[in-house]
């Protein structure tokens, strides 16, 4: 499995910094994203280190897709939002801000006003980490 030593999501995958998690398996990881744009805001993305969906392998990226999908049921199931983005972001004109690939799953609101290049503001870690569990019993 390739990995970057720098890269803070290969660190997240490998247990040396903290997440919520909420899935993984031999391919991917699930977790909240700790500045959510939304309550529920969480990313999926492969073991495997890519910078960039251009560089990452077909069998990794059809993974993180089907495990987007188990994690965006959930996050319906879980928290019954009005609809829900996945989105993916590649280079620095995507805003683009960690060079693993990684999809985010993003719970919307009718009433949210959520653009798509949204500002990192941290959110209350309390609520995320209850978020989190919600989702977490809702998955399959
Ligand atoms: P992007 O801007 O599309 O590259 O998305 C990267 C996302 O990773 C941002 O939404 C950040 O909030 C999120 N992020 C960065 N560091 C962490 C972390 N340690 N744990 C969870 N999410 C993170
Ligand atoms: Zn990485």
């Amino acid at each position: 499995m390739t990995r970057d030593p720098d890269c803070i999501f290969c660190k997240i995958v490998a247990g040396e910094i903290p997440s919520f998690k909420l899935y993984e398996d031999a391919d991917t990881f699930a977790f909240m994203d700790i500045n959510p744009v939304n309550d529920g805001h969480a990313l999926v993305i492969p073991k495997e280190h890519a910078e960039s969906l251009y560089a990452t392998s077909g069998s990794a990226l059809a993974a993180t897709v089907l495990t987007a999908k188990r994690v965006a049921v959930a996050v319906d199931r879980a928290l019954a939002p009005s609809g829900l983005n996945l989105v993916q972001a590649n280079g620095p004109g995507a805003a683009q801000s960690v060079m693993h690939v990684h999809v985010h799953v993003v719970p919307r609101r009718f009433d949210d006003a959520t653009l798509l290049n949204w500002r990192l503001e941290p959110g209350d870690m309390d609520a995320i980490a209850a978020t989190a569990e919600r989702i977490r019993v809702a998955m399959d």
